[in-house]
């Protein structure tokens, strides 16, 4: 559908700030002309708040979770950057098979299967995802999808 990802992605920031209030800081911001694209939201809203939820589920209180969304050249680029656990080296390649659980978030609660649904979501969108992590540094997880995605046909 047509959708104003700007405010889409504030709404969502508002709602997962109120989960997380008193502890982590969900900054947001963007850059390019993001007001209008055709995605669908149960997608987009299934990938952004996996990854937001991430996020702040794993960091420390009183850290930040920075948003980042950048429209530009028909793509539409999404980032998600805490400041928490990490992700070991050995454990990164595994990220989306489901249930899968790195070994040093075991003792936080989670099924495993965000990742693989937030993979599903994107490959359905026709994008790409990408997680950069280091253990007790930080992680950041970029995905990019096209901003027409009903394509050429109408
Ligand atoms: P749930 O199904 O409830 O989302 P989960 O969070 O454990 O459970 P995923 O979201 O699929 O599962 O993430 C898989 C694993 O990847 C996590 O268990 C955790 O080890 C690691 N992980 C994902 N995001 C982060 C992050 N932002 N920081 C540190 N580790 C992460
Ligand atoms: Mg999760």
């Amino acid at each position: 559908a047509l959708l104003d990802l700007i405010s889409f992605c504030e709404e969502i920031t508002d709602v997962l700030q109120m989960k997380a209030v008193g502890q982590q800081n969900i900054i947001f911001n963007y850059v390019g002309k993001c007001n209008i694209s055709y995605m669908d939201e149960e997608l987009l809203y299934c990938i952004l708040t996996n990854l937001i939820s991430n996020a702040v589920k794993y960091s420390p209180p009183q850290s930040n979770v920075w948003f980042n969304l950048d429209c530009g050249d028909g793509m539409a680029v999404f980032q998600v950057r805490d400041e928490g656990i990490g992700i070991p080296e050995k454990d990164q390649i595994n990220l989306f098979q489901t249930f899968y659980r790195a070994s040093n978030a075991r003792r936080i609660q989670g099924t495993g299967l965000g990742l693989a649904m937030v993979k599903k979501c994107v490959d359905l969108h026709g994008g790409e995802i990408s997680i950069e992590s280091k253990q007790n540094m930080g992680t950041t997880v970029i995905v990019r999808l096209p901003l027409n995605s009903h394509g050429e046909s109408k």
